[in-house]
């Protein structure tokens, strides 16, 4: 039975992979301080084959017996929580990567880092293909972020080269589903949260910048085809079907029903104005691409608001 370490096991992303492993025949050593995870979110696992340990990826990880696989994808991932964390994610995205590397190292294990579409910043190359270097304001608001995950990805590949580990790297573009919180702050939670509560959309800007969201479950398979692959250079898993967030509003008002209107405020320092993956390498390498529509993925995100809101 492999045996496998994800950090950042109990936040959105984390907990849907937990328990695609275990499904697949994983021990799995969920790792989490729960600062924007939360326990909530793997409270269904009832597997013997999966433990939580409380820690902090920034500080020396230590753990007993072999490993075979580490995930690493500890760290704030929402805008507003890298706004409030700066340091913290700062830190998880260069001592944690340089911890979970380290970890990898000391057992042979595969490493799979959760990278981001962040790295390429507002981008001047569009759709974006892994080859383009990025457009990241260093300074900027969102820095903290795009810098730590341009760092990480950059001791990936040093690990990789220099100590031959079996490394991966993911460029997540942005994703939806069930488990994100609801107060995440980002577009899809913040536009369900504020249809159901018959609150105004908040639109950042004139709406016209784009987005290419794709649903938890389409993601997490393309992760873990891209585990298992040999590939070692970075890969985008996304869904390439590009909208504009004024038209993302049209589309969650429908889906609600909800009656509320849309208006606009100041847009935040540094949004990339567009934003699509180019997902032919994820194509061709992993015969990978995106399955649940728009429509689909939204309803069953739409559901699980519902409840959270409800048993709130
Ligand atoms: N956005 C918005 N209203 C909100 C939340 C987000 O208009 O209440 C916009 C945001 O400015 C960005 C896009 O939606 O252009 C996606 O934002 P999100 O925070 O989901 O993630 P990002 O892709 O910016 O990391």
């Amino acid at each position: 039975m492999p045996r496998t370490l994800v950090t950042g096991g109990a936040g959105f992303l984390g907990s849907h992979l937990c328990e695609y492993l275990l499904d697949k025949g994983h021990e799995v050593i969920c790792m989490d301080n729960l600062i924007t995870g939360s326990k909530q979110n793997i409270s269904g696992i009832k597997s013997s084959n999966f433990r939580f340990v409380n820690h902090n990826v920034s500080e020396f990880i230590k753990l007993d017996g072999d490993l075979d696989y580490i995930l690493h994808f500890a760290s704030p991932a929402s805008p507003i929580d890298y706004l409030e964390l700066p340091i913290q994610t700062l830190k998880v995205g260069a001592l944690g990567t340089h911890n979970a590397l380290g970890l990898a190292k000391a057992k042979n294990a595969v490493f799979l880092l959760a990278s981001t579409s962040e790295v390429y910043g507002d981008p001047l190359v569009h759709p974006q293909p892994e080859e383009y270097w990025g457009n990241v304001n260093p300074i900027g608001p969102r820095g903290v972020y795009d810098e730590a995950k341009r760092f990480a990805e950059a001791i990936t590949m040093a690990y990789h080269r220099t100590h031959g580990i079996n490394t991966k790297i993911v460029r997540i573009f942005n994703t939806y589903g069930p488990r994100m919180r609801i107060n995440d702050g980002r577009a899809i939670p913040n536009f369900i949260k504020q249809a159901l509560t018959g609150k105004d959309l908040t639109v950042y800007g004139n709406g016209s910048q784009t987005r290419s969201f794709c649903f938890v479950s389409d993601l997490i398979e393309g992760i873990c085809r891209l585990l298992m692959s040999e590939q070692n250079k970075p890969v985008n898993i996304g869904n390439p079907n590009e909208m504009t967030i004024q038209s993302l509003t049209d589309k969650i008002l429908q889906a609600t029903g909800s009656k509320s209107k849309i208006v606009q405020v100041p847009l935040p320092e540094d949004d990339p104005k567009t934003r699509q993956p180019n997902i032919t390498l994820a194509k061709t390498l992993l015969n990978w691409e995106p399955k649940v529509s728009l429509d689909e993925g939204l309803k069953s995100t739409l559901k699980y608001f519902q409840e959270q809101l409800n048993s709130s």
